[in-house]
């Protein structure tokens, strides 16, 4: 969270618990309104089947004589940072194992050289694999379920896949103002 809006939310009485939810039944007595911004696991929480994994598989080298990014396709990037740079990579639907396999890396390597000469020699620091929470479309959108009995206000904000840096933005803009409707609304949503 940006410092000066985390410095509002203290001093307006917000308070920060971090713990993990199996169901929405476990909150719905503390609070007036979730908001479902669990990722790859929103759509467990919302019992909704439709988000995926995207399994990415990166590696991040030592080459900081290459100073331009490049991006040949979605598979084919190569992006310089201020200590390594980052190259991807995978996009592989409905895997959910997290350990970088030693052939993927040889192969993101050697392909990425063969569009960068450049970076031949360079020197593999890290190996990196994350799962992008894919849905389409995103979800965005306010409803109210029922839990033991009990009408809940609920706004979700999950499935950016492959965008959520870019996206976020814009979807935790309108999930917030989504959540201000709900809060104002006096019953249904
Ligand atoms: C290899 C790779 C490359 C990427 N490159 C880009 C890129 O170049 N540009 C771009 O825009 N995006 C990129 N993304 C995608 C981006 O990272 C995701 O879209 C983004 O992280 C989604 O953000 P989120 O907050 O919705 O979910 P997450 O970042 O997954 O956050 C969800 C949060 O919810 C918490 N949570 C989950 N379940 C529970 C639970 N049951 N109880 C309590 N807490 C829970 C998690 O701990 C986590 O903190 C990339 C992703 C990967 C894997």
């Amino acid at each position: 969270m940006h410092s000066f809006l985390f410095c509002r939310f203290i001093a307006n009485g917000g308070r920060i618990i971090q713990k993990t939810v199996s169901s929405f039944d476990e909150v719905i007595d503390d609070y007036d309104l979730i908001m479902n911004c669990a990722g790859l696991r929103g759509g467990e929480l919302a019992s909704d089947p439709n988000v995926h994994p995207v399994r990415g598989h990166i590696v991040r080298v030592w080459a900081p004589w290459i100073k331009h990014f490049i991006h040949t396709d979605d598979t084919h990037y190569f992006l310089p940072q201020s200590e390594s740079a980052a190259i991807g990579g995978t996009r592989q639907l409905g895997r959910y194992d997290l350990v970088p396999e030693v052939h993927e890396s040889e192969r993101i390597l050697r392909e990425m050289a063969e569009r960068l000469p450049a970076l031949k020699g360079a020197k593999i620091l890290h190996e990196w694999v994350g799962l992008r929470p894919y849905r389409r479309p995103v979800r965005v959108e306010a409803e109210v379920i029922i839990c033991k009995g009990k009408q809940i206000k609920v706004v979700h904000n999950y499935g950016h896949g492959a965008f959520g840096v870019s996206l976020s933005w814009g979807t935790a803009v309108y999930a917030a103002e989504l959540a201000q409707q709900a809060l104002n609304a006096k019953a249904k949503i």
